[in-house]
């Protein structure tokens, strides 16, 4: 059992000012696992405070001396990157292979990235008479979701304190457990007292006091589309700068030329890791209407082989995260059913022999984009087929979405699969795959309005400041 009862103020583990505690559940067994306190808005203004006052000297620290203090972080997190990849599988159900793999390669990745950014970034440039500084935008309030707990929590502190910031992090609720190790990471690697700053609780109690705090600078938010639209609201009255990363329904186009067997598994693969909870997942996928039963075939074939089971386990799949969220998916499902949708693949209730954990089954439809499955963002294993008549329809269907995170083109073609790219209106396309670190994330339309990773990412937390008459004329 984990009991992680305090929080991270000022350089030091502290109580709570108000005690009060939640259980946290395991997905796979729906036992509770450990203990976390739940704050409230008198602990931010105490972590708010302290990296207020931290920030005046933080602030001015060398690019340099940022630099020495990221690679200690980083050779602190190479020593507990196993506990990390364990508290993750625990907290939101990840297999061990995915949580000790690609979740904690995803922190370490963005906090090698942010120091290679910080050797060469540019904080002043001359032009003219003027200089150009971009100086830290302040305190940051730095609220995540449970999904990807390392990436999201790693790709806003990283890059803010590159620029400079003072921060306060606020975990996801479900999964607040490998949040309070990297504070520990943070504290052992000699971070400056008040620099980071935790605080464990609900998002509607200690999310809304940074997001209407007087002496937060901006927020940085990854999460779902309404607390999206909310936090805007609450940081309004202090005209904070909020960075958002939200929801997705990411269309993967198969173009013609495309492999459609290995397509078609692959990103039928793609979206049943990490449980369909990826917000940039190709949920819908495209694929030419003449080739349809070729890829209904490849599609059942890929779902039904995921095999699912205990993330302890040698399972390619483990629960989603929580009771509430396996109902949303199983109420899509029968949304799905219910208008029409055809079911190659999985559907309603657990998988076989698996009663108790938050089980979904890989599950797969052929559908249309006007169905409720395929405009809503569903973060679970649930994959919608829809075919298209040619490239235009494709790229019709894909944009026509309220999201605009991500996207998937697949084709051999490259001219034709880059010129299918350049018209599709969301933030991150993968053409034939790939992965890079410095490529910037983020969503056009209700996906958000922030870039993080890589050098865009530092933008969210610095702000600009010119100097006319730097040099006088
Ligand atoms: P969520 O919006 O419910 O919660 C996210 C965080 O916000 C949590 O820490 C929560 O406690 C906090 N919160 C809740 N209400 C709040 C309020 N009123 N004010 C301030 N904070 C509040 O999202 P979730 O269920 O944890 O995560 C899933 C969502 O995150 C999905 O929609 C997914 O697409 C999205 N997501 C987006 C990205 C991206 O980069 N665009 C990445 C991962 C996840």
């Amino acid at each position: 059992m984990r009991n992680y009862t305090q929080f991270y103020i000022d350089g030091q583990w502290v109580d709570p000012i108000a005690p009060r505690t939640a259980q946290v559940v395991n997905p796979a067994t729906e036992e509770v696992s450990g203990t976390i306190s739940l704050g409230s808005a008198v602990d931010v203004d105490k972590a708010v405070a302290a990296a207020r006052r931290a920030f005046a000297t933080f602030g001015e620290t060398s690019a340099k001396e940022r630099l020495d203090l990221l690679e200690a972080i980083l050779a602190e997190y190479l020593k507990r990157e196993t506990e990390l990849g364990e508290a993750v599988s625990e907290e939101m159900g990840a297999p061990m292979s995915l949580a000790c793999g690609f979740h904690t390669l995803l922190g370490k990745g963005h906090l090698s990235t942010a120091i290679e950014v910080l050797k060469d970034f540019k904080f002043e440039e001359q032009r003219g008479v003027t200089m150009i500084r971009k100086e830290p935008i302040g305190v940051c309030g730095l609220i995540t979701p449970w999904n990807w707990p390392m990436n999201q929590t790693c790709v806003k502190i990283f890059p803010a304190l590159a620029a400079g910031c003072t921060m306060i992090l606020k975990p996801p609720q479900l999964a607040p457990y490998s949040a309070q190790i990297l504070a520990e990471i943070l504290h052992d690697a000699g971070v400056p007292a008040g620099v980071f700053n935790m605080v464990q609780g609900k998002g509607s109690e200690i999310g809304t006091a940074l997001s209407t705090h007087e002496d937060v600078d901006m927020i940085s938010f990854t999460g779902s589309e309404p607390v999206g639209v909310q936090i805007q609201k609450d940081a309004a009255d202090t005209v904070k700068r909020v960075g958002l990363e939200l929801g997705g329904k990411s269309a993967w186009i198969v173009l013609d030329d495309a492999s459609l067997a290995t397509n078609v598994a692959a990103a039928t693969g793609g979206m049943m890791g990490n449980s369909g909870q990826t917000c940039s997942a190709g949920s819908r996928l495209l694929v030419p209407n003449a080739r349809m039963d070729d890829a209904i075939a490849a599609a059942t074939e890929a779902a039904n082989g995921v095999t699912v089971g205990d993330p302890k386990g040698n399972f390619a799949m483990g629960p989603v995260v929580s009771k509430s969220q396996y109902e949303i998916i199983q109420g899509y499902i029968e949304k799905g059913l219910e208008e029409g949708a055809k079911l190659i693949a999985g559907g309603l209730g657990k998988p076989d022999g698996l009663d108790k954990g938050y089980y979904v089954k890989p599950t797969v439809f052929v559908g249309t984009n006007h169905m409720v499955i395929a405009r809503e963002e569903i973060f679970g294993p649930v994959l919608v087929i829809i075919g298209y008549d040619d490239v235009d329809h494709a790229v019709e269907i894909a944009n026509d979405s309220n999201f605009g995170l991500g996207g998937y083109v697949s084709g051999e073609d490259l001219d034709a699969a880059r010129a299918v790219s350049r018209r599709m209106r969301t933030g991150a396309i993968w053409v034939n795959g790939g992965f890079d670190f410095h490529a910037p994330f983020g969503g056009y339309k209700r996906s958000g309005n922030g870039r993080e990773w890589g050098e865009h990412g530092f933008a969210e937390y610095l702000e600009t400041k010119s100097v006319v008459g730097w040099n006088q004329a």
